[in-house]
């Protein structure tokens, strides 16, 4: 059996005890103590870290009445000798600020609104508590950090002792009764809140500094809130805060101001947004009337456009192709694309005006060829896309020479 000096007092950092076993806990070496201060990961709260001797202690577990400290190597150490251990403190207090914080918050979301803790939870960025409420609004979350707060604020003294005995335990009026039997450790707030817990807490409500409630979310029939106290509230104000003052600064704009800025710029946003897309529109008409009228290829008033483009994605081009055989119900397009941003790869795309009888489909599987590709579509536009890009010439050659004989059937 191991005696928890948590349990006495939760601030003792380090201590002597006797080696009582040598153990391995998934081939990692462990020992069991007849003391120790090191907290097990139990009742929501996580394990402590530190050393004992100069051996660093990398997770604590109990099992049964034994509290077994998982350790980086083993103890030199043979059973039956003292050993020193030493927790991390700025770790423990980190817990029992943030401990004590949800017994705090349990209480008030108790006497505000009946709302009972079914479960919590001490993460390493953040804290939940799981509350059994239909839902919960954010005045009603407001009202809830104002409580506990308060509590904080008053600096109420916070003492644990130990109870037995069921009629002793039903005359305290517990937040919540406890399921074990035997000794039960109670956690007293004054005036506020009367819970069983084997955690570690700080013995003020004052050292809590302050719980923040950050998020909460609806969980089935429970609400999840996510909280934090203590340091890890004040540094999640301090990278908040340095957050919005650097935006203010680059928008040089106040911090009270910065919502609004916000909506207008992103309303500025849509309307260049819209505006673009205009001004591209327009280029590409532009674009490819130009190239229609530049076409020295002319056979029976029919306009052919051959060209190779290497600045322009498929898209792009694909864009531009059906622009001109909408502008003009006379126009055969045979291009092609080295597509830098697909690799080095080539694309053929042959296009023609609705109008027109020519079968596109079947001209681009035979063009294809030449650039080891496959491909088709319809009869007025059709694509394919291989490897050889250096075939993209011969492809578009093959196309103009062969037009005639690709009408539909
Ligand atoms: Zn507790």
């Amino acid at each position: 059996m191991t005696k928890r000096l948590y349990h006495q007092d939760s601030y003792l950092k380090e201590f002597k005890a006797k080696v009582l076993k040598k153990i391995k806990i998934d081939n990692q070496p462990a020992v069991v103590l007849d003391e120790t201060v090191f907290y097990p990961t139990s009742g929501g709260q996580p394990y402590d870290v530190g050393v004992i001797q100069d051996v660093p202690v990398v997770e604590v577990v109990e099992e049964g009445d034994e509290i077994i400290h998982i350790l980086k190597e083993e103890l030199k150490e043979e059973i039956n000798s003292e050993v020193i251990g030493k927790i991390d403190w700025e770790r423990r207090f980190d817990h029992m600020q943030q401990h004590l914080g949800q017994h705090i918050l349990s209480g008030a979301l108790i006497e505000i609104y009946g709302a009972e803790t079914v479960s919590f939870h001490l993460g390493e960025k953040v804290c939940t508590l799981d509350i059994a409420k239909e839902k919960i609004t954010e005045e009603e979350v407001k009202k809830t950090e104002e409580c506990t707060n308060e509590i904080i604020f008053n600096n109420r003294p916070v003492k644990c002792y130990f109870l037995e005995g069921e009629e002793e335990l039903k005359r305290l009026n517990l937040r919540k009764m406890p399921d074990r039997k035997g000794k039960i450790r109670i956690i007293e707030v004054e005036n506020f809140d009367l819970s069983a817990c084997g955690g570690t807490h700080c013995r003020t409500t004052g050292e809590v500094g302050l719980i923040k409630i950050t998020k909460w979310e609806k969980r089935g029939e429970k609400i999840r809130l996510e909280f934090i106290c203590g340091w890890r509230a004040w540094g999640d104000y301090f990278w908040k805060n340095e957050l919005i003052k650097n935006i203010s600064n680059k928008l040089t704009i106040k911090d009270s101001e910065l919502g609004e800025a916000i909506d207008r710029m992103l309303q500025e946003q849509k309307e260049i947004r819209k505006e673009l897309k205009e001004f591209k529109e327009k280029l590409q008409e532009y674009e490819a009337r130009n190239l229609i009228n530049e076409s020295s290829l002319v056979d029976d008033g029919i306009k052919i456009i051959k060209k190779v483009f290497e600045e322009k994605n498929f898209q792009e081009v694909m864009g531009l192709v059906q622009k001109m055989i909408n502008l003009d119900d006379s126009v055969v397009v045979l291009t092609g694309i080295k597509d830098k941003e697909e690799g080095e790869g080539a694309k053929i795309l042959f296009a023609c005006s609705r109008a027109l009888n020519y079968d596109m489909n079947r001209l681009i599987r035979e063009a294809g060829k030449f650039i080891e590709g496959r491909g088709g579509g319809a009869p007025n536009i059709a694509q394919a896309g291989g490897k050889r890009a250096e075939g993209i010439h011969e492809a578009l050659d093959f196309a103009l020479t062969n037009l005639k004989d690709f009408v539909k059937k």
